[in-house]
């Protein structure tokens, strides 16, 4: 049973918009720039006051999506999702956003995140009666609001979120309006902004700029936003709680040109690119960076060491992102087929390799390889983040600690496994300096569990996988 629900950590990215004439093309136009987010499947539902219609499937937001459906999607209001799942989640009922119909109403929900209380919610609520259609937590969102009464639909999506433990930045939309909400340690990202004669949500600022939306704020931890036919509605359903954003989002997965919490994202890479030049300096010829998250960490490093930057790797642009693969030979391969060194770049000389995180090791071997084979002298490779020591269950995919390379090996061995000349990370202290969030919280506001062990949540055994159980229940910062 476990293994099944397991399956379902997802990196995901979610848009809603209320008020536009053509809402499912704007809405379209915003996954697409999410799309770095997960590129497994995508799904739009919309509202035209009336009715909810919706279009969803596996792959790309440009395969699921053409413009005859978009055309058949008329409505002023939608949400929408990327979605990105390990093995195990992949069928087209768990692609969201999910969508139910009661004799209420219709609700539609899609939710960036991950619940770590959601086997215990499930399990809770089956024995009251309710029959689950997916394996994903989404749809246990759907049934405690459901469960939560008669009353008004808002009193209940809060009766519901309050019962939530973990990740979830979530959007919601029924006939008549469009809700927002994100956990009350704001551990995803989600903004507000103003579009035509509404407003836009989205789990990045790029998908406004690409639909001319004006970034208003960030959607607060706790904090419940309703949009309808009145306006815009500020609500709380939790006051904010140790504010722990994901220190990843900063790292590798925002997409350069958005802003998180009002820090942009290629200015925090470079920093951190800068701050790892000064603690792990090195005599070296070039600095090239893994393409594409990387790039802004390594022009730091270069800028701060004085070392030149160099195109050293290329990406072709139409593979996907390294960790789609689903088995580990896949994935190997899959990093050949994305990269290659620039021979005439790197023959002769000594290469400073920056990458922004090591999480199995597939990808810097493979890079170290491939520059020693075309001719490099040296590679020394510098790594943007400190190492991933610890699983993730708040929805990055790293739920296993028997695949994190530096959960199981000494960095000197990680370095001999990887075949590099010297190996660095960034430490954890001069990580969160950098990013510079000067926020009161705890560890200034970042989830570090993935690197120092102390997660934010109480973790549930029973959302637990079994081999990490004995390691890390009780744990907590
Ligand atoms: P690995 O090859 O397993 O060590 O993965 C490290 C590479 O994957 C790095 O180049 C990162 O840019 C990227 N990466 C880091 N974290 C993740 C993640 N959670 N999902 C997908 N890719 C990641
Ligand atoms: Fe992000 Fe790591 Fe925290 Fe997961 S454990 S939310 S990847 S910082």
């Amino acid at each position: 049973m476990f293994g099944e629900i397991k399956g379902l950590n997802e990196e995901c990215g979610i848009f809603g918009v209320y008020g536009h004439p053509q809402a499912a093309h704007m809405t379209y136009y915003g996954l697409h720039a999410l799309q770095h987010r997960g590129q497994e499947g995508a799904g739009v539902v919309v509202s035209d006051g009336f009715d909810l219609k919706q279009s969803k499937g596996q792959g790309l937001v440009t395969d699921v999506l053409d413009e005859e459906e978009l055309k058949s999607l008329s409505g002023h209001s939608a949400i929408g999702h990327v979605r990105y799942s390990t093995a195990g989640g992949k069928t087209v009922e768990n692609i969201q956003p999910l969508y139910f119909r009661s004799s209420t109403g219709s609700l539609s929900i899609a939710h960036n995140g991950n619940l770590v209380n959601a086997t215990k919610l499930r399990h809770e609520l089956e024995e009251t009666g309710s029959i689950f259609q997916t394996t994903s937590d989404t749809e246990v969102i759907a049934h405690l609001i459901k469960r939560a009464g008669r009353g008004p639909i808002i009193n209940r999506m809060k009766q519901a979120l309050n019962e939530l433990e973990g990740a979830y930045a979530v959007v919601m939309l029924d006939e008549k309006r469009l809700v927002a909400a994100l956990d009350p340690r704001g551990m995803r990202p989600l903004s507000l902004a103003k579009v035509c004669s509404g407003y836009a949500i989205a789990s990045e600022t790029c998908a406004f700029d690409v639909v001319g939306a004006e970034y208003i704020r960030e959607i607060e931890p706790g904090e419940l936003v309703v949009i309808d036919e009145k306006g815009i509605h500020f609500d709380r359903f939790q006051e904010p709680y140790n504010r722990s954003i994901c220190s990843m989002e900063y790292i590798y997965f925002a997409r350069p040109d958005s802003n998180v919490d009002r820090q942009n994202i290629h200015s925090v890479r470079k920093r951190l690119g800068k701050k790892l030049a000064d603690v792990a300096s090195v005599e070296a010829d070039v600095v090239t960076g893994v393409p594409d998250s990387s790039i802004s960490a390594a022009i730091g490093f270069a800028e701060q060491s004085g070392i030149p930057y160099e195109l050293g790797l290329i990406k072709n642009r139409y593979v996907g992102r390294t960790f789609i693969q689903p088995s580990q030979a896949l994935r190997e391969r899959g990093v050949q087929m994305k990269l290659s060194a620039v021979k005439k770049i790197v023959e002769g000389k000594r290469v400073v390799m920056v990458d922004d995180s090591i999480v199995r090791g597939t990808t810097s071997k493979r890079i170290v390889k491939m520059l020693k084979e075309a001719g490099a002298a040296e590679v020394h490779v510098r790594i943007s983040s400190p190492p991933i020591t610890h699983p993730c269950f708040y929805g990055i995919d790293t739920s296993n600690s028997g695949e994190l390379i530096a959960a199981n090996y000494s960095v000197e061995e990680i370095r001999d496994i990887i075949g590099a000349d010297s190996l660095s990370f960034l430490p954890v202290d001069a990580m969160v300096d950098a990013v510079d969030r000067n926020d009161p919280s705890p560890n200034c506001g970042h989830c570090l569990a993935c690197f120092t062990g102390k997660y934010p949540t109480d973790l549930y055994e029973d959302s637990l996988p079994p081999h990490e159980k004995e390691k890390l229940i009780g744990v907590r910062s």
